[in-house]
């Protein structure tokens, strides 16, 4: 099932959203951990490596040409793809892997445009030309392979559900039957639970923030998508929100760029491992998503798969 919903709506969704983090943040239970905001003066400083050169790269010849870089990423997703509403600025985790990248190719992180494209919208953004790359919670499968290339992986996720701390019915999936689930159209938790569990009632959006809105409105009983997502939201709202069961999911994130462009995909691999070697991952880690409890992982092997 898939709903259109009004943009006065969205609105309503993100401001929610921000009035519960300022709310969880000026009343916070005694006792109860403080809500912590990213930390900007913990992340790593990336070196641009101004000698940098790749000619056999369209992407990066153009964007040479033009003097910046253009990459795709999410607004609304916490610790991972943030925007700022006053100031524009995005954070997380994500953009510090967009980051150290565009410092590895090159140009100054701070001369990034980022560009808000939801999970539905990232194929075509690569195909147009409308971004160089796209870092947002993009999971690496041979479905998405046929229309993109992939960078990475630089994490790995995996499905669960989120949940009100009122809900006492729902653990795991198996427990969706007859319940109303949300999630993003075009992602592959949506694909999941229509696939193999069919009794839920999936309702789509075109973000996990309109989802978890509905959640907290009692107009759905869940939201499904990868773990390192929810938790974020949990974190920011944990009198309101909690995640439930365990992982039923693979998802590796990788960087999406233009499926043609080897040249591009092979110096992204090069640049992760640079950065994982060097520390960057690490510290830009803890900097930011291992703010909302996710655990610091060993960061997964680089998946150099041959040319497209
Ligand atoms: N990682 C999943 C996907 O790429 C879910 C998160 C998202 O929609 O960005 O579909």
């Amino acid at each position: 099932m898939l709903r259109t919903v009004p943009r006065t709506r969205r609105v309503l969704t993100v401001c929610t959203v921000l009035v519960l983090a300022v709310l969880a943040a000026a009343c916070g239970k005694e006792g109860s951990p403080p809500v912590k905001g990213p930390r900007p003066d913990q992340l790593p400083v990336y070196k641009v490596d101004t000698a940098f050169r790749l000619p056999a790269s369209p992407t990066w010849t153009n964007a040479r040409k033009r003097g910046y870089l253009r990459v795709g990423a999410k607004e609304d997703q916490p610790y991972l793809g943030e925007k700022d509403p006053a100031t524009g600025v995005y954070s997380g985790f994500d953009i510090e892997i967009a980051r150290m990248m565009s410092a590895s190719l090159g140009f100054d992180p701070k001369t990034i445009r980022f560009r808000t494209i939801a999970s539905a919208n990232r194929e075509t953004a690569l195909q147009n030309g409308q971004i160089d790359y796209y870092v947002g919670t993009y999971t690496i499968n041979a479905m998405r392979k046929k229309l993109v290339g992939f960078a990475g992986p630089y994490f790995m996720a995996g499905q669960g559900l989120l949940v009100r701390t009122d809900e006492h019915g729902i653990d795991g999936p198996q427990d969706l039957a007859g319940r109303t689930v949300c999630s993003a159209a075009g992602s592959t938790p949506y694909q999941r639970i229509a696939a193999d569990f069919p009794k839920a009632i999936l309702v789509s959006y075109d973000t996990y923030s309109i989802c978890v809105d509905n959640l907290l409105t009692y107009q759905v009983d869940a939201v499904t998508t990868d773990d390192a997502i929810l938790l974020g939201f949990a974190a920011k709202a944990p009198d309101e929100m909690k995640v439930v069961g365990k992982p039923f999911s693979r998802e590796p994130y990788g960087i999406g760029v233009p499926r043609s462009d080897n040249a591009l995909r092979f110096a992204l691999d090069d640049a992760l491992e640079a950065n994982q070697k060097n520390g960057n991952w690490k510290k830009a880690f803890e900097a930011t998503l291992g703010l909302s409890g996710v655990p610091a992982p060993k960061p997964p092997p680089i998946d150099r798969y041959p040319a497209a």
